[in-house]
């Protein structure tokens, strides 16, 4: 706690000090965020970093495992609340999925007898229990971390089919008013990989980091 205050007062005699005009105008003007990013609550994934984004730029939304509940499912929650919030009222341009690798939920949702005693996490992570099967037809030849990764991707891919059952989103993807990507930030590298519907590869995005 006192190393999270001492960041506060450095924050406030460094960047916000150099920024306060940008404060001071989403502070009047209010927010005007252009991406839905929706990520795992891992500590080691910092959205605003890893995109080098500003304050009023990422219009956040974090969960276990980065999944967004089908509406199909009928489950409603924060999640949805928070997709509707920025699809129809912010008007983002963007949605991002953004899994990554050494996921604990990925692990825990091909595993899901190691969580069974947590009652609230293995509901959630149900939300995504398609994915062993996935995995197992599509990478059954992959071991080890190869097939952990596979199903990270998976897990992102899934989340964006989910997003489309939300009708005031396939309605914006439809009227080309609405983007979404999928991506996978490597923890170890800082890399982060795109996923190319053409292709059906996810592709390293920007320079390799040195
Ligand atoms: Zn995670």
């Amino acid at each position: 706690m006192q190393k999270l205050q001492a960041g506060i007062h450095h924050f406030q005699a460094n960047y916000f000090a150099t920024h306060r005009r940008l404060f001071e105008e989403l502070s009047e003007k209010g927010q005007r965020p252009e991406t839905l990013f929706i990520t795992c609550c891992d500590s080691r994934v910092v959205p605003d970093l890893i995109t080098s984004a500003g304050p009023g730029e990422l219009f956040t939304v974090r969960n276990v495992g980065n999944i967004v509940p089908s509406v199909t499912r009928g489950l409603v929650g924060g999640v949805s609340a928070a997709i509707q919030y920025a699809v129809e009222v912010l008007e983002v341009a963007g949605i991002i999925v953004c899994g990554h690798t050494q996921c604990g939920a990925i692990d825990a949702i091909l595993q899901p007898e190691r969580v069974t005693h947590l009652t609230f996490l293995s509901q959630w992570l149900a939300e995504s229990a398609q994915i062993p099967r996935l995995i197992a037809e599509r990478y059954g030849h992959l071991e080890g971390e190869a097939r952990r990764l596979a199903a990270v991707e998976e897990n992102v891919l899934v989340q964006l089919e989910n997003l489309r059952s939300f009708d005031f989103v396939s309605r914006r993807l439809e009227a080309g008013s609405l983007k979404m990507n999928g991506w996978v930030f490597e923890i170890a590298t800082g890399a982060v990989h795109d996923y190319d519907p053409v292709t059906e590869q996810f592709v390293q995005l920007g320079e390799p980091p040195a």
